[in-house]
């Protein structure tokens, strides 16, 4: 089971290493915390797996702002989310560029934890499937089944929203992302202590990508314990 912290565009250094000096998660489970660039070097002080938010799909350039792969493997990164609805609903990001993204972070030897979910609006107008289909067949396509490849579900209108997915929703959506391409599915969406047990014991949920739950060292520890005691 891997339980991911995405941190979105919170912590500093100073607040990454007071994190790190409280957060104690169990053994028995894969723990990754992903938080912003400038913080990255302050998380890789505690010893655990970090992942960047992001990371481009050419090896070096003028890519204003962006962050190459082997950048990353220098910093000792263990890998890199892609193409979270927040990059693609204010930054543009297409499935395309999320394709391509992944394949160079995975060519680097960079673990991937790559998003796909569909919008309330997509979700009613029964178009979910349609949706998720576009999505992750473009990653399969460009990526395959790889080691160290892991995709994350989370529908957008779950995200920071505090509404989660029903975990028959999260079931549902996750057999059907394994039925494109079969690599771990994690669900992400407003996973909080007390609804992490629900989810993460369905089948075809193999972790979770937690965003507000994970900034509180003591909640996101909870959620690690959780998923502890579920076999995988
Ligand atoms: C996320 O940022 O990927 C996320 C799922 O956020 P939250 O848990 O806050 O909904």
């Amino acid at each position: 089971m891997l339980i991911a912290g995405n941190w979105k565009m919170f912590k500093g250094p100073a607040e990454t290493r007071e994190f790190f000096a409280a957060f104690e998660p169990p053994d028995g489970v894969d723990v990754v915390l992903c938080p912003p660039f400038v913080s990255l070097a302050a998380a890789l002080e505690s010893g655990r797996r970090i992942y960047a938010q992001n990371v481009h799909w050419e090896p070096q350039g003028a890519y204003t702002g962006e962050v190459a792969a082997e950048m990353l493997r220098e910093l000792g990164v263990d890998g890199a989310i892609v193409g979270h609805s927040e990059r693609r609903q204010y930054f543009d990001e297409t499935d395309e560029t999320v394709a391509r993204r992944a394949r160079t972070a995975l060519d680097a030897g960079l673990g991937v934890i790559a998003c796909v979910g569909e919008t309330l609006e997509q979700r009613e107008s029964g178009d979910m499937e349609l949706v998720l289909k576009i999505q992750v067949e473009a990653l399969a396509f460009a990526v395959g089944e790889r080691p160290g490849f892991a995709i994350a579900y989370e529908p957008v209108w779950a995200i920071g929203t505090g509404r989660t997915a029903t975990p028959e929703q999260a079931a549902e959506a996750h057999a059907f992302v394994k039925s494109i391409v079969d690599v771990p599915v994690l669900y992400g969406g407003s996973v909080k202590p007390d609804s992490a047990e629900d989810l993460l014991t369905q089948g075809d949920v193999d972790g979770a990508l937690v965003g507000g739950a994970s900034l509180d060292p003591d909640s996101f520890a909870s959620i690690c314990r959780i998923a502890a005691t579920i076999p995988s």
